[in-house]
């Protein structure tokens, strides 16, 4: 049984989440220990034991030590059933995650698969829906597999009661290579809110236009129904030949929306700056199906801890090499041998 330290590295949930993905699909049993130990609340929260639950029900995985707060658990990986599944996180834990735990077994698996996953859509410390749709599942159908992902209801933390449908059509992954993003083709800035006053989302797209210079047709205001919220997101995007960023910012209990936003602006500066293909986030994102791929290469900005500890746990369970290497004008290649 491959054992795994929880608290190396980044030390978070995406541990667990990239373990369980890739006892699922090797059929190598597992056991992690010191479960998020570095973070403030550690042990398995409500989202990573729905994510690990949802593991098992389509991995016919056997798994102990499965509860809120645990710190250690062991996965026995069974076989993998697609078929159509619906998986709720009690809290408004991030769907987003849960998909990330079970994606890549099921688009491996011999037959499609619907999903639909309810709890948060748009959380703090993980993929809004929007950046899985747009980001991050367009260069998973390019490596050969069909993935389409729906929004069919907001849900914002602490409420809930957003729901996305996803479905997978199976193919092997193909290696490629996604070096160059292309020239930047258009932008767009939105204020999501719902049951909250508009002057906060409005002040929102007021930093954006004032210092990133999007235009009113660029970046504008969206409310969504009140029985949605209460809840706020900045979702700012750039769209580039061959791929999508989209950087955003959360609203906050005691943040205001300049802050909000100044933060996200930052960001999309920062990545607009850059020459590279992948963000951050989704950098940390594509090391699970390009090393499956078992090739490919993508270039990015520096390294995250989250993108490294990634490099550590495929390590223990694929034979191929990741690594990042340092280009000119301080972008990163991520290569997989
Ligand atoms: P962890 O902190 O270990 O639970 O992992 C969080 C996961 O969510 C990582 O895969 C991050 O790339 C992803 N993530 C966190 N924040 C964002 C964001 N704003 N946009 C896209 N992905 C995110």
């Amino acid at each position: 049984m491959i054992t795994i330290d929880g608290s190396e590295g980044e030390g978070g949930g995406q541990v667990v989440r990239n373990a369980c993905a890739l006892s699922l699909v090797t059929g190598k049993a597992v056991r992690i220990e010191n479960v998020r130990a570095r973070r403030s609340k550690p042990g398995l929260m409500r989202q990573h034991v729905t994510a690990v639950e949802a593991a098992c029900v389509i991995g016919n995985a056997e798994c102990q030590g499965l509860h809120v707060g645990s710190s250690a658990l062991s996965f026995m990986p069974g076989r993998v059933v697609p078929g159509e599944y619906r998986f709720a996180v009690g809290t408004a834990g991030s769907t987003g995650l849960v998909l990330q735990t079970v994606l890549m077994p099921l688009l491996l698996a011999d037959a499609p698969s619907r999903l639909v996953l309810e709890g948060g859509t748009h959380n703090m410390l993980a993929p809004p829906f929007d950046f899985i749709a747009k980001c991050f599942l367009p260069i998973i159908n390019r490596m050969g597999p069909k993935v389409e992902a729906r929004l069919v209801r907001h849900g914002f933390y602490p409420r809930g009661g957003g729901r996305i449908e996803v479905d997978i059509s199976p193919a092997p992954l193909r290696p490629i290579d996604c070096l160059e993003r292309g020239s930047l083709m258009g932008v767009s800035g939105q204020a999501l809110f719902a049951g909250l006053p508009f002057e906060i989302a409005e002040r929102e797209i007021n930093v954006v236009r004032r210092d990133l210079g999007w235009s009113e047709r660029e970046a504008c205001v969206r409310e969504l129904p009140d029985d949605q919220g209460p809840g706020n997101i900045l979702l700012l995007e750039a769209q580039f030949e061959h791929g999508t960023e989209i950087v955003s910012g959360f609203g906050q209990l005691g943040v205001t929306a300049e802050r909000v936003a100044k933060k996200a602006v930052g960001r999309m500066f920062g990545f607009l700056e850059s020459n590279a293909f992948a963000g951050p986030y989704l950098a940390d994102q594509l090391l699970l199906p390009f090393a499956l791929a078992g090739g490919g290469s993508f270039t990015t900005v520096k390294p995250s801890q989250h993108s490294l500890t990634a490099i550590n746990v495929i390590g223990q369970f694929l034979d191929g090499r990741l690594g990042f290497a340092q280009q000119p004008g301080g972008m990163h290649l991520l290569r997989v041998q």
